[in-house]
């Protein structure tokens, strides 16, 4: 079980690391992605045949999990918004 001061130190912890990483993904949406590590595509080394990763689309970036997040708030918003305006 938490102590009272654990909790707290918990609490104050989340309270600073949370709002650092959304700014993170404001400013900076896209990560490497983590298959191809952001070539975008496989290569063989026996016959030297390309595959293209299909994680990404060969982009060779995927976007954050906090950019997601913030996408589904931003989306969730926008519908009580219209919803309200039709009223
Ligand atoms: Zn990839």
């Amino acid at each position: 079980m938490l102590s009272g001061s654990s909790l707290a130190f918990l609490t104050l912890l989340a309270a600073l690391v949370i709002p650092a990483y959304l700014g993170l993904c404001v400013l900076w949406p896209l990560k490497l992605c983590r298959a191809c590590r952001g070539r975008g595509r496989f290569q063989s080394r026996v016959l030297r045949g390309v595959r293209v990763c299909l994680d990404c689309d060969a982009s060779g970036l995927q976007l954050r999990a906090g950019t997601r997040a913030l996408a589904a708030i931003r989306e969730s918003l926008q519908a009580r918004r219209n919803r309200n305006n039709r009223r």
